[in-house]
C-alpha cells in the first residue's frame, strides 16, 4: 500500500510516455498537502487516498475512483449528451467526477479526445463531443472542489502503456487506439509526439485506400473508415450484413463463420496494416500496441494485421504487434495515472496486474 505521506516528485525525464506533460502540483491546496501537513494545520479533511478518473468518448463517459495504489474502488458509466449541447456535456463530466469523489480524494483525471489546450484546462475543438473553446477544467473543478488535470485521451493511454501496460519504458512506441475512431500515441526516442498544433497523432485520417469512402473529416479513404470499430460496424451493416450487430464486438463474435464479416474484417486489418507499413517506415517503433474497444477482440485482430504488416514490409522486420493489456481501460487509467502526478502521490507503485484486472 503506498503511503502518501507527503508530496513526491511527479515522474518524469524518465524516457517514458508522455511523463514529460505532468502538470505541476498545486501548492497550498490541503486537498493535496501531505498527512503530516494536514494534520499540523489542524485539519479535519482526512488522508488523501483516492484519484477520480473521467475518460470522455463521443458515445459514453467512463468514471472510477482509484486508490492511490492502483486498485479500482468504484466505477461509473454515463452516456455523452453530445446532442444538448455543450453545456450539457461539461456538466456531464463534471457530475461524473462530483458523483465518484469521496471525502478522502485529492485530484480529479481527465481524459478527453480532440485538440486541447492542457495548460488552460480547454477543449480547443473536439467534434465528436460538439466541444469549441469549453473550459472542461473549471468545470470540473468547480463541481468537485478539487484539482484537475486534462490530458489527451491517446496521450493518456500512452502513459498507461508506457507505465503499465505493454511498453513499460520503451523509447520508441506506436499506440494505437481503436475505437469510434482511430489516433495514435507516439513516442520517439522517449518524447511524446505532440506536434506543432497538439494534433499529431492522427493516424485514423491517413489515407489508405485512395479514392475511398468519404470520411466524417471530408477526406476520402481514411483509416478509421475501414478499421475503426465505428467504421467496421458501419460497413458491415451497409453492405447487408444482419442489423442486430450493432457494435464491433458482436462483429468478431461471427468471425469466421459469416463470410461478410470476415471479408470486412479482413479488410479492416489490411488497411491497417498498410497505416502501419507506413509509421513503421517512418517511425522504426520497437512496438505496436493496438488498444481501445475494439483491441478487445485479442488475436483475432492482431495475428491478421502482424501478417499483413510483415508482408508489407518488403526489406525489414516488422515491429511485433500485440494488444494491449489495458484493453479500453488504457485511456481512464492514464488519466488516473496524471490525477495521482498531480497529487505528487508516486504513481510508480501502481501495480500492473491490479490494474490490468480493474
Ligand atoms: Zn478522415
Amino acid at each position: 500500500m503506498l503511503a502518501p505521506d507527503g508530496p513526491r516528485p511527479a515522474s518524469r525525464g524518465d524516457g517514458r510516455c508522455c511523463v514529460a506533460h505532468a502538470a505541476p502540483r498545486p501548492t497550498g491546496a490541503g486537498q493535496v498537502a501531505g498527512l503530516g501537513a494536514v494534520r499540523g494545520r489542524g485539519r479535519s479533511r482526512a488522508e488523501p487516498d483516492s484519484v477520480v478518473a473521467v475518460d470522455v468518448g463521443g458515445t459514453g463517459l467512463k468514471g472510477a475512483r482509484f486508490s492511490l495504489d492502483g486498485a479500482v474502488l468504484e466505477r461509473r458509466t454515463l452516456p455523452t449528451p453530445v446532442a444538448q449541447g455543450p453545456g450539457a456535456v461539461l456538466d456531464a463530466v463534471a457530475a461524473l467526477a462530483a458523483g465518484l469523489t469521496a471525502p478522502t480524494t485529492c485530484a480529479v483525471g481527465i481524459g478527453c479526445p480532440g485538440l486541447l489546450d492542457t495548460g488552460a484546462g480547454v477543449v480547443r475543438y473536439a467534434p465528436n463531443l460538439g466541444l469549441r473553446d469549453a473550459p472542461l477544467v473549471e468545470a470540473v473543478r468547480r463541481r468537485t472542489e478539487l484539482p484537475v488535470v486534462l490530458e489527451h485521451d491517446v496521450r493518456a493511454a500512452c502513459l498507461a502503456e508506457g507505465r503499465l501496460g505493454a511498453a513499460p519504458g520503451a523509447r520508441d512506441l506506436l499506440l494505437v487506439v481503436l475505437g469510434t475512431g482511430i489516433a495514435a500515441g507516439l513516442v520517439v526516442g522517449g518524447v511524446p509526439v505532440v506536434g506543432a498544433t497538439g494534433a499529431a497523432g492522427e493516424l485514423g485520417h491517413l489515407p489508405v485506400v485512395p479514392g475511398g469512402e468519404p470520411c466524417t473529416c471530408g477526406q476520402r479513404g481514411c483509416l478509421e473508415v475501414y478499421s475503426s470499430a465505428g467504421g467496421l460496424v458501419r460497413r458491415y451493416r451497409a453492405a447487408g450484413g444482419d442489423a442486430d450487430v450493432t457494435t464491433a464486438a458482436e462483429l468478431a463474435a461471427r468471425l469466421p463463420g459469416d463470410a461478410l464479416a470476415a471479408r470486412l474484417w479482413g479488410e479492416g486489418a489490411r488497411a491497417l496494416a498498410t497505416a502501419l507499413v507506413t509509421s513503421t517506415l517512418l517511425l522504426d517503433p520497437s512496438l505496436v500496441v493496438l488498444a481501445g474497444g475494439l483491441s478487445g477482440a485479442g488475436e483475432r485482430l492482431s495475428r491478421p494485421v502482424e501478417a499483413a504488416l510483415a508482408e508489407g514490409l518488403a526489406w525489414r522486420p516488422p515491429p511485433p504487434v500485440v494488444i494491449s493489456p489495458l484493453g479500453g481501460r488504457a485511456g481512464l487509467v492514464g488519466a488516473a495515472l496524471r490525477a495521482v502526478d498531480l497529487h505528487g502521490g508516486g504513481s510508480g507503485a501502481w501495480a500492473p496486474a491490479v490494474a490490468a484486472a480493474s
